[in-house]
């Protein structure tokens, strides 16, 4: 079924009803959550950053906590960058705490600490999208911004009976025309919070509560009984297996860790020296991650000895970490290239690692 106008599927007399019915239903059943009692821009936009890919439940410690480390966009604009990541760290997609931080600074040194409310100047900042500039604009100045993310994509999908694909270009549009039309003009913010609670916790994946929906009157898929088929999924991207060894050099009480590139996973993270291997720690995988070792780092080692597995799925990689520790044996560290640390485990805790170097880092502790 292609839909190409929502005004079709949803006359202006439904979408008053949906309006009216959502609003009691939130007066009574809308969520309490930190960051949304001051309706102040810099906390609805921390939280929304770190929203992305993951649970609410999951977030709020990692926001009380960098709250209080960054509690105003200054700040965060004066604090370095490695304790921005030290303060994301477990939350992963680093690329969205650096962003953070050059929004921080653009806001902090060019607009006095001001966010700008429209939807359009806040997507010109660095990580700041469609839906996340409608999240500020609509909760924090009340703007009638329109907002679609997944719990609203969702929804929106059953609301209009829509079993095209709601990632598609044409799914998109239809679903951004749709949200415009429905954000009304008096107190938006409050109306759109509804809209995600509506979805996180009544509209769900797969066990919609729609006997109890306050919208369900409204609703094309409950209608025709597809609340279930809808929306489409998505065909799952296929796993794709892969081995890495990462190695922790020991040199008097020390090991050697490596801030990541750019171009690499975890870019701007601690590491102890990773590569991906092609099987398991044989004689000849050992004897090409001492070369590769030395070219990264200019350090040979020796005796490697595994000591942990780590099991752990990034994007579309599943991925077996084999954690060694080794001795070094001799050479001088690189100067130019990515820079290079021998640290003491108890300063570990200064730098910012990734998930699995903070675990493998911890086994060295304890
Ligand atoms: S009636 Fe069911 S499918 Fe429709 S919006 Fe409510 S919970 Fe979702």
């Amino acid at each position: 079924m292609v839909v190409m106008d929502n005004s079709e599927l949803f006359p202006t007399e439904t979408l008053t009803n949906l309006r009216r019915n959502l609003r009691r239903w939130y007066g009574k059943q809308g969520r309490e959550l930190p960051w949304r009692a001051a309706g102040d821009p810099y906390r609805v936009w921390i939280s929304e950053i770190m929203l992305q890919q993951t649970t609410v439940t999951a977030v709020i410690p990692y926001y009380e906590r960098f709250l209080t480390r960054f509690p105003d966009v200054h700040s965060l604009a004066e604090a370095d960058e490695q304790e921005v990541l030290r303060q994301w760290e477990g939350l992963g997609y680093y690329s969205r705490a650096r962003n953070i931080h050059k929004t921080a600074r653009i806001i902090s040194a060019e607009q006095d600490g001001t966010f700008p409310w429209s939807v359009e100047e806040l997507m010109s900042l660095p990580g700041i999208g469609r839906y996340t500039a409608g999240a500020i604009a609509s909760f924090a100045f009340d703007a009638p911004a329109p907002i679609v993310e997944a719990n609203t994509l969702r929804l929106y999908c059953r609301l209009l009976g829509y079993d095209g694909d709601p990632r598609s270009t044409q799914g998109q549009r239809l679903l951004w025309d749709f949200a415009e039309r429905l954000v009304p003009r008096g107190r938006p913010g409050d109306f759109n919070q509804a809209l995600m609670d509506l979805g996180a916790t009544v509209c769900t994946p797969t066990e919609p509560a729609c006997p109890t929906c306050p919208v369900r009157s409204c609703c094309q898929a409950y209608s025709q009984g597809r609340q279930h088929e809808i929306p489409r999924l998505t065909k799952r991207v296929a796993m794709t297996e892969v081995t890495e060894a990462s190695i922790a050099i020991h040199k008097r009480g020390m090991y050697l860790l490596r801030q990541r590139g750019d171009n690499e996973r975890w870019a701007g993270m601690w590491d102890f020296p990773r590569f991906e291997i092609d099987d398991d720690l044989s004689p000849k995988t050992l004897k090409r991650l001492i070369d590769d070792v030395h070219g990264l780092t200019g350090i040979w080692f020796r005796d490697p000895h595994p000591v942990k597995t780590i099991k752990h799925t990034v994007t579309r990689y599943l991925i077996t970490l084999r954690c060694l520790v080794a001795d070094f044996d001799s050479g001088r560290l690189h100067k130019n290239g990515r820079p290079l640390k021998w640290v003491r485990p108890n300063e570990f805790n200064d730098y910012a690692l990734s998930v699995t170097g903070r675990k493998f880092a911890k086994s060295l502790v304890d």
